[in-house]
């Protein structure tokens, strides 16, 4: 009888704790690495011949701009490609909720203007069938993935959402009454499964319009 859900047999371990590299089986049970080691003696009641490939734990890419890609990418090529496992989207303040029909133009250009996504990608493959954030997250529940998301709130579309276009992207502050709606949606956000607050960290973001690709200085 089998021991375990699954066992990877004879993989080359890089296990993430700085021990040099080891080979070794392992044996699954319940979503959890049960055993590690030889387990000749055991079975499992699915078994992948690691040979000649290393196992490692997936890695968490801190910083993407999956937002659109997900829904025709499952894989969220090249992460998935690179043993990421789990990805963060909405970085650097970007993304497509809480968005309203009237302003997705302008969210897809900002997202090709900063982060470089194609515009033509995004026209075809965004489904847009939601306008808040929880219904942005339900959507992305829906759509099929072969790795994990964990969404950040991003702050551009909240503050459009909140001060209108023309005085978010003038800087203007929010007055009392829309920090306190801004608050109000982050939480609501939050409770709805949002992983943060991103701000514009990326660099590209923060580039002057008028820096040159070799003027740049970051
Ligand atoms: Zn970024």
């Amino acid at each position: 009888m089998a021991e375990f859900d699954l066992v990877i047999r004879n993989g080359m371990v890089i296990d993430g704790t700085r021990v040099p590299r080891y080979r070794a089986d392992i044996g699954i049970k319940d979503g959890l690495v049960a055993d590690l080691g030889r387990l000749a003696a055991h079975r499992g009641r699915r078994e992948i011949d690691a040979g000649g490939c290393i196992v490692a734990p997936g890695f968490v890419d801190l910083h993407t701009h999956y937002d659109a890609q997900l829904f025709w990418d499952p894989y969220c090529t090249l992460s998935g490609w690179h043993g990421i496992t789990s990805a963060v989207i909405g970085n650097c303040g970007f993304g497509f909720a809480p968005v309203r029909p009237a302003e997705r133009e302008r969210a897809m250009l900002s997202m090709t203007r900063v982060e470089a996504i194609p515009y033509a990608a995004m026209k075809a493959g965004m489904p847009w069938d939601w306008t808040t954030f929880p219904e942005f997250l339900d959507r992305v529940e829906r759509t099929p993935k072969a790795i994990n998301l964990l969404p950040y709130v991003p702050i551009g579309p909240l503050l459009v959402w909140v001060m209108g276009l023309a005085a978010a992207t003038a800087g203007n502050l929010p007055s009392p009454a829309e920090h306190a709606e801004i608050c109000r949606i982050f939480e609501e956000s939050l409770d709805a499964g949002g992983c943060g607050w991103p701000s514009a960290s990326c660099p590209a973001a923060q580039r002057p319009s008028n820096w040159t690709t070799t003027a740049r200085r970051w």
